[in-house]
């Protein structure tokens, strides 16, 4: 397993637990305390979950230090903040998910993303979420992306306020078809 793989491991069962212990983490991954205690202190690093004594809890929001967007420049928001993980350790913030999606494109050498969960606002995996794209519920870029950890509440949200249910894939391939449109539009 590689070490990007392993911390990817430690951080879902984070999110999905709320807890983990170093212990646990040790024998499930077979490898030793030292080396989840450098996952670990890695991940806490990065603010993606919080070190306490034995193991590590989630975060309760992202490290957003106010950042701009890196698609569009807008101040990044606590609250639909989208973080790119790259390989060195750097981290590429977006305002939305839909600069998020659009940066994940243009930028595969990201090992990892989190961004907000619309309903619950926690850190969830961007890779497992569900997408409500184009819906009349507009909090940043358009058209509108929202996330959700689970499929039933976007489809909750779909109901009220309309838009396409889709997976990640699915949502950035229709952004990148729509920004092939603007672009055509912009054109004389
Ligand atoms: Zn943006
Ligand atoms: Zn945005």
């Amino acid at each position: 397993m590689l070490a990007s793989e392993r911390r990817q491991y430690i951080l879902e069962k984070t999110q999905e637990t709320g807890r983990v212990q170093i212990n646990d983490l040790s024998q499930e991954l077979g490898v030793s305390r030292m080396t989840v205690h450098r996952d670990l202190t890695g991940l806490a690093q990065e603010g993606l979950i919080r070190k306490v004594y034995g193991g590590a809890t989630t975060t309760a929001s992202p490290r957003v230090d106010d950042d701009a967007c890196a698609m569009c420049s807008m101040r990044v928001r606590r609250r639909t903040a989208f973080i790119l993980n790259c390989e060195d350790g750097s981290q590429i913030q977006a305002c939305c998910p839909h600069c998020g999606l659009m940066l994940l494109t243009m930028r595969p050498e990201a090992i990892s993303a989190l961004t907000v969960d619309f309903l619950h606002g926690r850190m969830i995996n961007v890779r497992t979420a569900t997408y409500l794209v184009n819906s009349e519920l507009t909090v940043c870029c358009t058209p509108s992306v929202l996330c959700f950890q689970f499929q039933d509440e976007a489809e909750r949200f779909q109901r009220g306020f309309g838009g396409e249910v889709m997976d990640r894939a699915q949502a950035q391939a229709y952004l990148s078809t729509s920004m092939d449109i603007h672009r055509a539009h912009d054109e004389p």
